[in-house]
């Protein structure tokens, strides 16, 4: 087993986990971008949204009722999070292990991710 988020799911390597049912699992992000980053994955090793979306919709949908309920959780539904999944080396995926990013507890700078994307659209 060499994927990281497989061995966190396993519990082979340490993880922050903060929920795990038999199809999901989510974990601290190790190096937050926000006060709330938690990382919703799917126990199975799937490598990206054109995988999961083969499989169907129901795994995704529980993936993201599952990100709202972490939100509550922490205290930042009602205040506003964001949900982002990176998939695809153009898209700056990293890990390829799908994952749902949940983001929040502060203000966004609102431009910031529209921007990374008009800069380079010269
Ligand atoms: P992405 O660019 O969407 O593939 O994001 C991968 C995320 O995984 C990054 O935000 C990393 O900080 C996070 N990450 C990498 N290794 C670990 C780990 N061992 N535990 C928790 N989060 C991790
Ligand atoms: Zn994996």
């Amino acid at each position: 087993m060499r994927c990281i988020f497989c061995k966190i799911v396993a519990g082979k390597t340490a993880g922050d986990i903060l929920y795990q049912d038999e199809t999901i699992t989510a974990f601290r992000d190790i190096r937050p971008q926000a006060p709330t980053h938690i990382l919703i994955v799917p126990n199975d090793h799937i490598t990206s949204m054109k995988q999961l979306c083969e499989i169907g919709d129901c795994l995704l949908a529980r993936m993201i009722s599952t990100a709202h309920q972490l939100a509550e959780t922490a205290g930042i539904a009602d205040r506003g999070y964001r949900l982002v999944v990176n998939t695809g080396p153009e898209a700056g995926q990293i890990i390829e292990h799908m994952h749902l990013h949940l983001l929040g507890g502060k203000p966004m700078r609102l431009e910031g991710m529209a921007q990374r994307f008009k800069d380079d659209m010269k």
